[in-house]
């Protein structure tokens, strides 16, 4: 198109390459300022039992709110933050919201809740890093959280194995694969981990009723996993047909979902304050 615009192609394009570079570094500062100033906070989604609805668990999912209340979700900031190095910091003040507010949430949903909490690739074989998040869990607690792992973690099982698995299971701290059956899945994989959970990525669950191969490889998955000794969940159920189908036909009886909960700011859930912060503009998608 440019060539097609001629000359003036170029006058076109080039002003507006400087403004997004110029953007670029502006929204790089703005991250680290944000992380400075611990803008960083946590959101909570309730892990139910899709047969009665109760809740068994939270997940702790990264939130940014800046000094204008306006919320960025971690699509809009997870990326950038891991190329400028920011992600651990950013994990600690996530953490750190959680542990701060826990005395209030058993205070509201009781002890017997576990607190999920996500980690990046990257993180996931750090062992020092992993040891600092266990370390930051309230003491005596660990055995109440389950670190969720992604699959693109099981890159290299081996180095799991020998060092950040069995410091977690020393600590008392679980552990999930999540967004498992995103195409990067090896249930061989699986088998040759310890962990506790498994939880199936939104993707499969919510096209099972339309692709009968998916159900067939969730049928795999699922029998995997529990032959495994693994805990189930099935991530992003949307609609009561999703659950009635996942009742119907699988075991399976926990679960995650838009039907169940959406994610709320741990201080939206314990009262602190009445509502949500705005959502960011779309043209903040910048990462
Ligand atoms: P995830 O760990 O798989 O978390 C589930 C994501 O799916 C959340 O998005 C949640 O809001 C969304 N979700 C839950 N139920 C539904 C549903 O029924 N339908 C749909 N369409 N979506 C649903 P969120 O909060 O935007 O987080 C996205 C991803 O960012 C997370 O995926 C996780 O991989 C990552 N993430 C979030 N917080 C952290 C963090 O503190 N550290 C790291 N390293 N990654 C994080
Ligand atoms: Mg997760
Ligand atoms: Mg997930
Ligand atoms: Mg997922």
């Amino acid at each position: 198109r440019a060539k097609a615009a001629g000359k003036g192609g170029l006058d076109f394009f080039t002003p507006d390459l400087g403004r997004e570079a110029q953007e670029r570094l502006s929204l790089e500062q703005r991250l680290r300022d944000a992380v400075s100033a611990g803008e960083f906070c946590c959101a909570l989604q309730r892990k139910v039992d899709i047969r009665s609805g109760a809740t068994t668990g939270f997940e702790a999912l990264a939130r940014w709110v800046d000094a204008e209340g306006v919320m960025r979700m971690p699509g809009q900031f997870l990326p950038l933050a891991s190329r400028l190095q920011l992600l651990d910091d950013i994990a600690l003040q996530v953490v750190d919201d959680l542990t701060r507010n826990l005395p209030q949430l058993d205070a509201m949903f009781g002890t017997a809740i576990k607190y999920s909490i996500n980690v990046s690739p990257a993180q996931a074989i750090d062992t020092d890093f992993m040891r600092r998040l266990t370390q930051r869990l309230p003491s005596g607690q660990a055995q109440r959280f389950i670190v969720e792992l992604t699959e693109e973690s099981l890159a290299d099982t081996g180095l799991l194995e020998a060092h950040v698995l069995p410091m977690l299971r020393q600590a008392g701290v679980h552990v999930s694969i999540d967004d498992f059956g995103t195409g990067y899945s090896s249930l061989s994989k699986l088998a040759s981990l310890t962990v506790d959970e498994l939880k199936i990525d939104r993707s499969l669950v919510q096209t099972i009723q339309q692709l009968p191969r998916n159900q067939l490889i969730l049928r795999a998955i699922e029998s995997l996993g529990t032959a495994l000794g693994l805990s189930i969940v099935a991530e992003g159920i949307e609609t009561e047909q999703e659950r009635d189908f996942l009742l119907a036909n699988t075991a399976i009886t926990m679960g995650q979902g838009f039907l169940f909960h959406k994610p709320q700011l741990i201080a939206t859930l314990v009262g602190e304050t009445p509502s949500m912060p705005s959502p960011a503009p779309d043209r903040l998608e910048w990462a």
